[in-house]
């Protein structure tokens, strides 16, 4: 750290990614990619003539992108706003909306959303789960505050019924109700159906995971025209050329691509109901995830250890060093094959063999 450094930044802890390994080849299910290649119109999509159009700045509007999500979500594209991964788009909204009134989410829950607030000076209200990583949501309904919900929630798979978050919007007529949809294409409600009714909803996806392009970076928000304008503002006047014309490319080609999205998820919903119950058989404890990952204890193993013990197998998952969460770890669905070598791996650790 430089003496230049604002004193404001001084504290501040930066978000920690799961390691992109380089050299040795790993069976990497640490951070929730899609095992499978975006969709083959990705491909076609991004031809030698679009690569010389590389000179050209990109469509500050991201018409055509809008144009593919709005379709497919039933939406007009005044309600649609992209940006650069979701992680962008949380960022504008935590600073458009956030500053005055600060915001509450769970304290087990995406590991970014504390960083945000402490990088643009955000008041933030960090609630417990219940023992069994469920969320209670008596205290999401006293309202004067934004609400940030990850539904399903990450690390843990689990999701709010559209009821209860329905239950949280009617309480906060004034405040904004932020849904981070990152994993929802794997089993959850879609709070998209609620955004007719309530304005005060905000709801935030990305193509990182179901959509296998994380490398593009390429996040969306969806809400009533309010509150995509007032997203718009802040991102236009950071950076309004925040997605690049491959990206643009990529993203609306996959997003029509509807028949190849299918045929992924459900394979990796399968994937993961066969894993949870092999998990399950070897005496570990497994979440219900609606989302692409596990959150697995295993028995007799505390989770620092399991972690590399998996990692001397060759195998990357994510763990946590945090009060409540030490002994899980967050395995990422992968292929069938993959699935299997963990199952092995975890047999082999739990069975105290030597490596
Ligand atoms: C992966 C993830 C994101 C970030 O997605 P990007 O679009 O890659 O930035 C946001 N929220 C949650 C809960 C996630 O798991």
């Amino acid at each position: 750290m430089s003496r230049f450094l604002d004193d404001r930044l001084r504290a501040l802890i930066p978000y920690t990614p799961g390691e992109q390994p380089r050299g040795r080849r790993f069976i990497k299910l640490n951070t929730n990619e899609s095992p499978f290649p975006p969709s083959p119109e990705v491909l076609r999509a991004i031809t030698q003539e679009q690569v010389s159009e590389l000179r050209l700045y990109s469509d500050p509007t991201m018409l055509e992108l809008r144009r593919a999500i709005a379709q497919r979500n039933g939406l007009t594209e005044a309600q649609v706003m992209a940006g650069n991964g979701s992680d962008e788009i949380l960022g504008f909204a935590f600073q458009a909306f956030c500053g005055k009134k600060g915001v509450m989410f769970p304290s087990i829950s995406y590991g970014f959303y504390p960083v945000w607030c402490q990088l643009f000076g955000i008041d933030a209200l960090a609630l417990p789960l219940r023992e069994d990583f469920t969320i209670d949501i008596a205290p999401y309904r006293i309202p004067g505050r934004n609400v940030v919900l990850a539904n399903p929630n990450a690390p843990t798979g689990l999701a709010l019924s559209l009821e209860e978050i329905e239950a949280i919007l009617q309480a906060h007529p004034e405040d904004v109700v932020l849904i981070d949809q990152a994993y929802v294409d794997f089993g959850c409600d879609s709070a998209v159906k609620l955004i007719d009714r309530y304005e005060n909803l905000l709801v935030v996806e990305t193509f990182s995971k179901s959509r296998a392009l994380a490398g593009a970076r390429i996040g969306f928000a969806m809400g009533q025209e309010g509150l995509i304008e007032d997203l718009e503002r802040v991102r236009c006047s950071f950076h309004p050329y925040s997605l690049n014309r491959l990206s643009l490319l990529a993203g609306a080609a996959a997003m029509r691509d509807g028949a190849y999205f299918d045929e992924c998820r459900g394979k990796i919903i399968e994937n993961r109901s066969w894993t949870r119950a092999e998990l399950m058989a070897l005496g570990c404890d497994v979440t219900d995830s609606l989302a692409n990952f596990l959150f697995v204890r295993l028995p007799g193993v505390p989770g620092r250890e399991a972690l590399e013990a998996l990692r001397q197998r060759g195998i990357l998952v994510r763990w946590f060093d945090k009060e409540g969460i030490r002994d899980w770890l967050r395995i990422t669905v992968g292929v069938r094959e993959e699935m299997e070598a963990l199952v092995h791996a975890v047999r082999g650790i739990i069975e105290g063999e030597e490596q």
